[in-house]
């Protein structure tokens, strides 16, 4: 090594040689290119995928998040994206769903993912929106549109409806459609579409999959032709997850197991002492018996688990009078995500239904007093002594 300042300043330490033990944690690579000895072997990985080189291409954190997602999952592969709506368009443009191919969608998806499909499709009449959970509509939709892809949720947003998701693959298959499932409500905890058969599985691994607030990511599961094509856009798309973000992801993962059994649990404790309160006009979870699809819960997801999500409306209520319940609120905090070890309660009518105008909004079933609550791991007592103290406040 010289001993001039500069270069010992930029190359220094470079020669330390990696850890001949395997670290117990996952390391983050925050290299963008690599460098070999021999040239043939860096041909290799530019375009051969034999080794990284380039971090748009692939990168090791990434890859290690990718292979736990695509175990839990049970897919071959998975590909990450730096957000979940990165994630929804990667998987749009693989499945060829360009504005001449007709597409059956759940009217009630995500509101970005309702206007990335409307922006895509401008109006062209080859966008077909459905009720999802209306079993004929989807059937007569398919039968009738023949599209390139059914496109739909596990468990909508705000009124936590579940579609038929076996039969709707049936049908989709049957008119050789695609199914991409956005799995982010109820992760491959609760349920793993792959097992009936969804071609691919999408994720706002912003919420649950990493479940702290902290991070930005998206992910698509999938077979390993389809996971082949989406890395190879993702060298021209460049909608990549950062290492950092795969990292705390990651180590999000490895508790998810323990987060969604505490979710589930302090969500139906919850929803049972909502239902328990005169000034709670309407409580709606898939885990209690009057759930319109609490048997298809039940025959779905793992076992007594129905996810984190309870939507309920307060009687009477109007706009003003959400807002002071929710800023009563102490522990619970109002804002728009989800899924996070923090309770967070989002009022639709003001951010996620907005855009809908009222009308719309009140013929989705979204009443002007309909809340979203995300139940944390938090003690169920406090949350439960929150959401009593709020409402208390407001009488
Ligand atoms: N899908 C669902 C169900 C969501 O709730 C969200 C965000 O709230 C997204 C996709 C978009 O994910 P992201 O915010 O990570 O882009």
């Amino acid at each position: 090594m010289t001993d001039r300042f500069s270069t010992q300043a930029v190359h220094a330490g470079r020669d330390v040689p990696p850890p001949t033990g395997q670290p117990v944690s996952p390391a983050i690579y925050p290299a963008v290119t690599y460098t070999y000895e021999d040239m043939d072997e860096l041909s290799g990985a530019l375009h051969e995928n034999r080794g990284y080189s380039y971090s748009r291409y692939s990168s090791p954190t990434i890859a290690e998040l990718e292979k736990a997602v695509a175990t839990l999952e049970g897919t071959e592969d998975a590909v990450a994206y730096a957000s979940g709506m990165g994630a929804l368009h990667g998987a749009f443009a693989q499945a060829n769903i360009t504005p001449d191919q007709p597409v059956v969608a759940a009217r009630n998806v995500y509101g970005a993912t309702y206007t990335l499909l409307n922006k895509m499709y401008a109006n062209n009449g080859a966008l077909h929106w459905v009720e999802i959970s209306d079993r004929d509509a989807v059937k007569a939709a398919i039968e009738q549109h023949h599209p390139r892809a059914v496109v739909l949720e596990t468990i909508s947003n705000p009124l936590l409806k579940i579609p038929d998701i076996p039969a709707i693959i049936d049908w989709a298959h049957a008119h050789d459609a695609i199914v991409i499932i956005d799995n982010t409500f109820a992760t491959p905890y609760l349920y793993r579409p792959i097992e009936h058969g969804v071609d691919v599985v999408v994720h706002s691994a912003t919420k649950y999959l990493s479940g702290h607030g902290d991070v930005l990511a998206g992910i698509v599961a999938t077979d390993a032709a389809r996971a082949n094509e989406l890395r190879m856009q993702s060298r021209y798309y460049g909608a990549n997850l950062g290492p950092f973000e795969a990292w705390l992801t990651l180590r999000g993962l490895r508790t998810l197991g323990l987060r969604m059994r505490e979710h589930c649990a302090n969500a139906l404790q919850v929803a049972q002492w909502l239902q328990t309160q005169p000034s709670i006009a309407r409580v709606i979870y898939p885990g209690l018996s009057d759930h319109p699809n609490h048997q298809l819960a039940k025959q779905l997801f793992r076992a007594d688990h129905f996810g984190g999500m309870v939507a309920f409306e307060l009687r009477d209520a109007d706009e003003p009078q959400v807002f002071r319940f929710m800023e009563a609120l102490k522990l619970i905090q109002a804002a728009t995500s989800l899924g996070d070890v923090y309770s967070l309660l989002l009022y639709p009518a003001q951010s996620s239904h907005h855009a809908l105008g009222r009308e719309e909004r009140l013929r989705q079933g979204i009443g002007d007093g309909l809340v979203r609550l995300s139940v944390g791991i938090e003690d169920a007592a406090d949350i439960i002594a929150d959401l009593e103290q709020a409402l208390h406040a407001i009488k």
